[in-house]
């Protein structure tokens, strides 16, 4: 990336432009698919407040021969020598693990370079039995678990079923899993009232050895004024000690942060679901991404078609598309249309009822970062 030129060799030098050239196309979406998620089960042994498959009470299991089936196609798709990367989501992902795992193995037997094909799953961090650990690393898997930003932030919403608080479990899987040495990040979710300090917790992440921190504001909440400026503070305190790591040239990422520290990458066009990301539903239905297909109650929205053809649906590929700064009424007036990287149909939907209008705290959120990205980088 551009913030670290001085430090490297002329031919690292040049691998970098090259990465940098085929990630600004890959924003632009112009390899077709090249990140599907595969959601293994609606099923969970936790019960977090904020959770979009709360209202769902089905428990649908993708079974393993359709999820390898889903892989072949992915990966014989367009075979353009760029990375590609396979998601494995839920519900609670590790309540499949031996499915998963086969699917992995059978992934990577496929394409055995990690550089050239991805491989994750998003967990909670609650179910982590030491052969996993084994099976991580052969399959060379990351691992992201969703933990809030310190204890009390955490267990107010992210709790098992029976009400007792997670925490400490998930703490403990995150240190196990970074020590073993398996690829580890986390994603804490931004809530108003519960940030506790967040730099803290993040110099606390990387500290046990995360890799990469996915800050999540959530959206679909009302933000008051006080929340809102507690968020900046927070936020700005985070992009500040980012900067300083990246100055440093440490190999940690916070994703959020980084399309500040290398603008070349331009403004992203739009969201992803549809255009370079699909998520495969337990029964095989397509959408645009895994939010995409939990959103409405658990219905999904704009759904794509089947695998049984894999025909994609345009007209409803095209809604996921309309809702970008470009396009969208609300944006043309917006005096950070050039900077906002756009809105989430999937997270508009379930605030306003529509994927075509962001909320009110999406915009509010956007202009705080703006601010962050015009005072640090
Ligand atoms: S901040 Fe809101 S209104 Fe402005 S460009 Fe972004 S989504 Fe559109
Ligand atoms: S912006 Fe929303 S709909 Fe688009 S890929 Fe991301 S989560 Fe999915």
């Amino acid at each position: 990336m551009s913030y670290n030129r001085e430090s490297v060799s002329d031919g690292e030098a040049l691998s970098q432009l090259v990465d940098q050239i085929v990630h600004s196309l890959e924003m632009r979406h112009v390899f077709g698919i090249t990140s599907m998620e595969l959601f293994l089960t609606d099923s969970c042994n936790m019960d977090c407040s904020y959770c979009f498959e709360r209202c769902r009470n089905t428990s649908r299991l993708m079974p393993l021969e359709m999820g390898k089936g889903a892989i072949a196609w992915f990966l014989s798709q367009r075979p353009v020598p760029i990375r590609r990367d396979i998601l494995f989501f839920g519900g609670e992902p590790m309540l499949r693990s031996d499915d998963m795992f086969a699917m992995a193995e059978f992934a990577r037997a496929a394409q055995p370079s990690p550089d050239r094909l991805g491989i994750s799953v998003t967990t909670n961090g609650t179910i982590l039995p030491d052969s996993a650990i084994d099976r991580f690393l052969e399959t060379e898997m990351s691992v992201l678990i969703s933990i809030d930003p310190g204890k009390k932030a955490h267990n107010e919403h992210r709790r098992f079923r029976n009400g007792k608080p997670t925490y400490d479990i998930v703490w403990r899987s995150l240190g196990k899993l970074a020590r073993s040495g398996v690829r580890s990040s986390v994603r804490p979710t931004l809530y108003p009232g519960l940030l506790g300090d967040l730099e803290d917790f993040v110099c606390a992440c990387v500290d046990i050895g995360a890799t990469e921190i996915v800050l999540g504001p959530v959206y679909g909440v009302p933000w008051d004024s006080e929340s809102l400026e507690r968020l900046e503070e927070a936020l700005t305190a985070v992009g500040r000690i980012y900067y300083k790591w990246l100055k440093e040239g440490r190999r940690i990422r916070i994703p959020t942060f980084d399309r500040y520290v290398a603008p070349s990458d331009g403004p992203r066009r739009g969201c992803s679901a549809g255009r370079s990301l699909v998520a495969i539903a337990p029964e095989g239905d397509l959408f645009g991404c895994a939010k995409c297909l939990t959103a409405n109650g658990g219905k999904g929205i704009h759904c794509l078609g089947s695998i049984s053809s894999w025909a994609i649906d345009q007209e409803q590929k095209q809604l996921l598309a309309n809702c970008g700064t470009k396009q969208l009424e609300k944006c043309k007036s917006c005096t950070i249309s050039h900077f906002c990287s756009g809105s989430c149909p999937a997270a508009n939907h379930d605030s306003v009822g529509t994927s075509q209008e962001p909320p009110l705290a999406h915009c509010q959120i956007q202009h705080i970062f703006y601010r962050i990205a015009q005072s640090l980088f």
